[in-house]
């Protein structure tokens, strides 16, 4: 799932954040992998608005995607602790 980048035309990457990670485990990291801004590596932080509305589209179809596996590891963990009681 690579984004190039409306400046350069390099592959963007989605910009990771330690503290949500922190904060919010795997399912935290998750959601801001979804909703997190994109960097390139030569033009810095590109924010949403930059890129054509189709890349955008797909980033929202790639973002639907994490937030339903953000929700099933939620789901899946709070059935095994509730098995486990
Ligand atoms: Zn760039």
């Amino acid at each position: 799932m690579a984004y190039q980048c409306p400046r350069c035309g390099d592959p963007v990457s989605r910009n990771y954040s330690r503290t949500a990670q922190m904060a919010g485990g795997l399912v935290g990291a998750l959601f801001m992998a979804a909703f997190g801004s994109f960097g390139c590596k030569k033009c810095g932080k590109i924010s949403r608005g930059e890129f054509p509305a189709e890349v955008r589209n797909r980033m929202l179809l790639g973002s639907v995607g994490l937030v339903v596996g953000a929700v099933v590891l939620f789901v899946v963990v709070i059935g095994v602790i509730a098995a486990l009681r």
